[in-house]
């Protein structure tokens, strides 16, 4: 569909015909033999991937994306979308913050409207400690050029009124960490403006084709095995998020990842009333309200590993009693639907952008609970990695040999909670 300004006069005449003439967004074309680099997963991360690479690399060659689903039909469809770069070591912060930097050009980059909206996000302190760990990141970002601010119980009452601040609360709200860049856009708009203008700029992308097996022959990737047939290539750029572990053991490789379910549920539509996202550790919940007026609440994962895209209810049942614990007053709306993905978590809450002991065979993985912030960044990095063999400044540090090497860059302070 070109263009996203729709008149009553062409959705009437496409109406008519069944809508069956708008013209499509990507063009659908069949896998060919073979490409000078294919990337595997069409997910947000592929997607950008591929947009990056054909847009700033174009001496590349041919590329596909393969998809085995429906583009963006994984986490990418499922998640919550929040968008922030308030961490706290410099390395993550630092590609979060290319990523924030790029999703405020990206409706324009694309000429696709993603909905990037920067209505800023909170992070709730409940105990003296987390006001400690607050301030702590706080002081962080400004040494790292991030906007983010520490406020205390009163000016959060101010910025959230519905937020119940008793100091009789089980878990009192002492203050929070801000950050106004900080907020939500619309995964679907994001999947498909990456989708088309990766299409319009000549990448195959082939929906309904699972990579099936790896050729490796001297230590080099040669090929790939898919239920629509082989494909010839020397470059594969695995993104494939909750399911790169089993991509990895196509390869003989053994990655540092746990796949696990993660859950979401929306409320029924009702009038606006949170205009940011409110995120609580300690609680463990987080919520925003989607242009529907949908409550858009986000729980933890399960414990366990799986690869059923579900969850469990107990989850969800923690979930909804610590959303009542911030707002007491939403106990009596009723809740539309939930669902869930599978996501793939690293031992120090970071992901791994990566080259491998395959020669030709680059991951780009582990983004765990928090990957869709980080979709224009990491499609912007790991582009640059498949055209020119090597990690950039903002990837190095996210190599999977630091597993080997220790130089770990622990966030799990930062992802504590789903986000
Ligand atoms: C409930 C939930 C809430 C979340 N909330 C947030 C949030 O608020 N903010 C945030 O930053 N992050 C959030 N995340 C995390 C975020 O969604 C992920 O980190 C991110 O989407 C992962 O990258 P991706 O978009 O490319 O993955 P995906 O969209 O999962 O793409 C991977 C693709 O690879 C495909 N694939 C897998 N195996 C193969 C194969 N063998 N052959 C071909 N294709 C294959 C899959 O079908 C899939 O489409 C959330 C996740 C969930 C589940």
């Amino acid at each position: 569909m070109r263009g996203q300004n729709y008149s009553l006069w062409s959705l009437l005449k496409h109406g008519f015909k069944n809508h069956q003439t708008w013209e499509p967004a990507w063009e659908r074309v069949a896998l060919k033999p073979s490409y000078d680099v294919v990337i595997v997963g069409g997910g947000g991360h592929g997607l950008a991937t591929a947009y990056y690479l054909a847009k700033n690399h174009p001496e590349v060659g041919k590329i596909a994306v393969l998809e085995k689903g429906y583009l963006g039909g994984g986490n990418t469809a499922r998640n919550t979308t929040i968008v922030r770069s308030n961490y706290l070591w410099d390395e993550s912060a630092a590609i979060y913050e290319h990523s924030l930097k790029l999703w405020e050009g990206l409706t324009e980059d694309l000429n696709f409207n993603v909905m990037f909206s920067q209505r800023g996000v909170f992070n709730l302190g409940h105990t003296l400690q987390d006001m400690r760990d607050i301030e702590r990141r706080v002081n962080a970002n400004a040494l790292q050029g991030i906007d983010a601010h520490v406020l205390n119980a009163q000016e959060v009452k101010e910025k959230i009124p519905q937020l119940d601040c008793s100091r009789s609360r089980r878990f009192p709200v002492l203050g929070a960490s801000w950050q106004p860049r900080a907020g939500i856009a619309h995964h679907d708009a994001v999947a498909r403006g990456f989708a088309r203008a990766a299409s319009r700029l000549g990448v195959d992308l082939i929906e309904g084709c699972e990579v099936t097996g790896m050729d490796i022959q001297g230590g080099k990737i040669r090929g790939l095995q898919t239920n629509l047939g082989a494909v010839r290539t020397d470059r594969v750029g695995c993104v494939a998020a909750g399911h790169s572990s089993v991509l990895a053991t196509m390869a003989g490789l053994r990655m540092p990842l746990e796949s696990h379910p993660l859950q979401a549920f929306v409320s029924e539509s009702m009038q606006r009333v949170i205009d940011t996202v409110i995120m609580s550790n300690a609680v463990h919940g987080y919520l925003s309200q989607s242009d529907k007026g949908e409550l858009v609440i986000g729980a933890g994962i399960d414990s366990y590993v799986g690869y059923g895209q579900r969850g469990s209810p107990h989850v969800i049942e923690h979930t909804a009693a610590a959303i009542i614990e911030l707002f007491p007053q939403f106990s009596r709306v009723r809740m539309n639907r939930q669902w869930g993905g599978i996501v793939d978590v690293t031992p120090d809450a970071c992901p791994i952008i990566s080259k491998t002991a395959v020669q030709g065979l680059f991951f780009n993985c582990g983004w765990g609970t928090g990957g869709f912030k980080a979709t224009p960044g990491s499609g912007h990095v790991f582009a640059d990695m498949l055209a020119k063999g090597e990690p950039n400044q903002l990837a190095k540090a996210f190599a999977v040999d630091r597993f080997l090497t220790g130089h770990l860059i622990d966030e799990h302070g930062a992802a504590g909670v789903a986000h």
